[in-house]
This record gives structure tokens, sequence and C-alpha cells, in this order.
């Protein structure tokens, strides 16, 4: 007889860990995906054939340069970071948040984030043993600046993050009013730009005005989600001792040479994101003509809008082959809010349809 007691994962994993509900990625399989926030658009072919080159001549027999320095070079061109501004990679910008929270989760220590927002901030608080403490946004999902400003004195947080423009609801909070906290907050304050190509403003430029700003981004939502790249930049003095951390080769040699060959054309992706961009507006201008959808104007790659059964919509998109977000049944603020990507005008023009017809079903 063994003299071991019987190993389980419930006997063995943390409490915190078992409570989780792991993050779902539904299949999408044949269907019109619009539920992730991915660029739509290919690569221009000759750009394609100039990766493939990249990627044969990449020496995937050793190890990536774990400094990533041609495309820390190629990133600093692309992003015009203000001068003693550091950049430290991730393999997405998910990776960054999770080092960052480990990097200061000292016992009691907390996060804080806005609700509703990016369900990760929260995952990785629970991840690493941090308390998260998330502030409820306004009706119309503002800052609530006074609540933020109590809030911070209350629970002196180690680390906020800020979505800017906010995921899932789309909006760019008040600049004014994230400078207030950046002032106020005994911690760091990362202010998270995964769709600055989407968006009027950002706060790069703000970097070194504040000792406690950081700035994250990352090339997923520009067009390289599979690529898995972000990025931080911020101050030499946090950046180098968040790099102890980070696990060397984080970044695998592939990723460098595609990301960097990529960015010498930064200009494509931008160009695909401006076209984005027009299509949002006639997607925006299309809900709104659609009886019973109340649509929240966005500065992102993808439009928040409500709507009554939001989840039977939901089901009949999926059965006529269009695969949106359902975030009803999540946060209190969110019931029956669905989340669309802005996709080519073909998807855009499929999804209309299918959700006219889904409506007109119901009712
Ligand atoms: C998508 C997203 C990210 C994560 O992007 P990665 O693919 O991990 O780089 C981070 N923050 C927000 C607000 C996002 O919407």
């Amino acid at each position: 007889m063994s003299l071991h007691k019987t190993v389980t994962p419930e006997n063995l994993i943390r409490q915190e860990l078992l409570a989780l509900h792991a993050y779902h990625v539904p299949t999408s399989d044949g269907m019109v995906k619009l539920d992730a926030m991915e660029n739509p658009y290919p690569l221009p072919a000759a750009l394609r054939e100039q990766i493939a080159q990249a990627v044969a001549g990449a020496e995937i027999n050793r190890y990536p340069d774990a400094a990533a320095r041609q495309l820390k070079a190629d990133i600093r061109k692309v992003v015009a970071l203000p001068s003693g501004m550091e950049v430290l990679l991730g393999n997405g910008s998910d990776e960054i948040i999770q080092l960052l929270a480990l990097a200061v989760a000292k016992p009691d220590a907390v996060l804080l984030s806005v609700e509703p927002s990016f369900v990760m901030y929260k995952m990785i608080a629970t991840f690493v043993g941090m308390r998260y403490v998330g502030v409820p946004l306004t009706r119309d999902f503002s800052l609530d600046l006074p609540a933020m400003l109590d809030t911070i004195t209350r629970e002196r947080p180690a680390l906020v993050f800020l979505a800017y423009p906010n995921n899932p609801t789309g909006n760019l909070f008040d600049a004014a009013a994230i400078k207030q906290i950046i002032a106020a907050t005994p911690g760091l304050v990362v202010v998270d730009e995964a769709y600055y190509a989407f968006a009027k403003d950002s706060f790069i430029p703000q970097l070194g005005q504040y000792d406690n700003l950081l700035v994250m981004r990352t090339f997923s939502k520009l067009g390289m989600a599979g690529l898995r790249l972000g990025f931080l930049a911020g101050p030499t003095a946090w950046l180098e001792q968040l790099e102890k951390l980070r696990l060397p080769y984080n970044v695998g040699v592939l990723p460098q040479v595609v990301a960097a060959s990529l960015l010498t054309h930064h200009d494509v992706l931008l160009a695909q994101a401006e076209k984005i961009k027009l299509e949002r507006s006639r997607l925006l201008a299309a809900l709104g003509g659609i009886a019973g959808v109340c649509a929240y104007s966005s500065e992102a790659n993808f439009i928040l809008f409500r709507v009554a059964q939001a989840t039977q919509v939901f089901e009949g998109l999926k059965q006529r082959g269009v695969l949106i977000k359902n975030l009803n049944g999540g946060h209190p603020a969110l019931t029956d809010c669905l989340r669309v990507t802005v996709g080519t005008p073909e998807e855009n023009g499929r999804f209309i349809a299918a959700l006219q017809d889904t409506i007109n079903q119901l009712a």
C-alpha cells in the first residue's frame, strides 16, 4: 500500500483558482467572426512575400534575441516615444498585465480598475493573489471621478489599469479625469491603449510627466493578433525592475522577425485602421436605423449595443452564421448588451441583415 495520500487538483490547487471560470473562447469555424476585435483585412501580397522571405531566413534553431533590439528599435520609431522612455515587450499585452501584477503583489496589495472593463485585470489580480477593487463607471460609461478619488484614498492601490478607449464600452475616458487619477494614485497607473489605432487620443505624449504613469499597447487589434505582441512604455527606472520578471525568451524568433517586417510597413496597417474607422461610422449608422437597438459611439474597432432579449438575439445571429460577443448576464451594467467587432463592408452587411432578420423574428 502506498503511503501517499491521494493527490487531487481540489486539495492541491489554490482555492481562488479552483473558483475561477477559465477564459472561454468559442469556436468560430465557417462563421463571420466579429467577436474578438481582429483586423479583418489580409496583408497585401507583396508584404506577405516579404514576410515569407524574412521567416525563411530566420534562425529558429537559435534562441531569440532576448533583448529584441531590432524590434524595439522599430517600435520606438513608429510610436515616437518621448526621450528617456524605455520599452518592454510581452507575449501579448495580457502577459504584461500579469508581469506588472506579479511585480507589486505584496500581501494585501490592491489592483484597481473600473467596471465594466477588460476582464483580464480582475482575473490576473486573482492569479497573483492581489486584492481586486472595481469602481463602477457612471450610467453613460464615463469615469466616476469622485468615486475613483475616494476609492484611491481608501484602498491605496499599488496598480491601476485604465483602458483608453475602454473595452467593452468603446469610449475614451475624460483625459483630465485620468490625469487627476494619476496624480492621486500612490501606485502605478497603466493606461492600456489596445485600441490606439482607432482612437483620437493617447497618453504616450504624457509619459515622463508623471513618475507613476506607464502606457501599454498591443499590436493585436491592429492586425497582428496571431503574433502575440504587446509592449509597455515608460520611465527606465520602472522598466528595468520589470525586466527582471520577464521570462528571457517570451517573444519568439518568428514573432520578432514578422513584427519587425510589418512595422516597416506600419502605414499599411494604419491605412487598414482608417478603413475600419470609416466602416465603424457606417456600422453605427446602420445599427441606429434598426428599431429597438441602442448603439454606443466608439473610439475603438468594435461597437457596444443594447437590444431587448440580447441572448436570444446573440443566438439568432449565431444560427445565421455570425459570431459576436454576448455580454448579457456578465456585469449588471451590461444587461442586454452585445459587442460587435467592425469587419469588412461585406461582413458588416451580413451582420446587419442577420440582426434585422433575428429581431423581426423575435418580435
Ligand atoms: C484585447 C485587449 C488586450 C490584450 O491584448 P493582447 O492580445 O493580449 O495583446 C489588452 N487590453 C485590452 C483593453 C484589450 O481589449
